[in-house]
């Protein structure tokens, strides 16, 4: 009978193809690949199973949700936003402001309705920005942006 990986007092990892002692697997309670309940050794060590996961979407929405849900306890902002709203609206695409495309490194959440204004913390309230369109909008209300807009406009323009 073949051995449970889970009662090594080592085993290998499939992916770094280290010899690593069990506590530094994961231990599950379910086998998707044998369908079926007991005690599953993971093929990769935790070290491995992080690196992946750190590069994953998953990881990524997660950080993002937690770092908005706790700038917005700490000023004093209602609502909470979930990994699941984030992957929803997905990676930076357009800028909502401007209509440009938006690079990675250069994209920001703003909310629609600011803070100041009662907006709150949701995923129907957040959009995609530019760094630079968001600063311009700064706490403003579209309405308000347009007002301000159109001022410039009139001075400079
Ligand atoms: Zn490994
Ligand atoms: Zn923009």
């Amino acid at each position: 009978m073949k051995k449970n990986r889970a009662d090594l007092v080592k085993a290998r990892c499939c992916k770094c193809k280290k010899l690593k002692s069990i506590d530094k697997f994961r231990l599950r309670k379910y086998s998707p690949a044998q369908k079926s309940k007991g005690r599953y050794l993971s093929s990769w060590c935790k070290k491995c199973e992080n690196i992946i996961y750190r590069k994953s979407s998953s990881y990524r929405f997660t950080k993002s949700a937690h770092a908005l849900n706790r700038r917005a306890k700490f000023v004093g902002e209602k609502g909470k936003i979930t990994p699941v709203d984030l992957r929803k609206l997905g990676d930076p695409d357009k800028c909502y402001l401007c209509g440009e495309k938006i690079k990675n490194g250069d994209a920001e959440y703003d909310h629609v309705i600011p803070r100041r204004a009662d907006g709150l913390l949701c995923a129907e309230n957040i959009r995609w920005v530019h760094r630079r369109c968001n600063r311009i909008k700064h706490d403003l209300t579209l309405k308000e942006l347009v007002i301000l807009l159109r001022k410039i406009l009139n001075k400079i323009g």
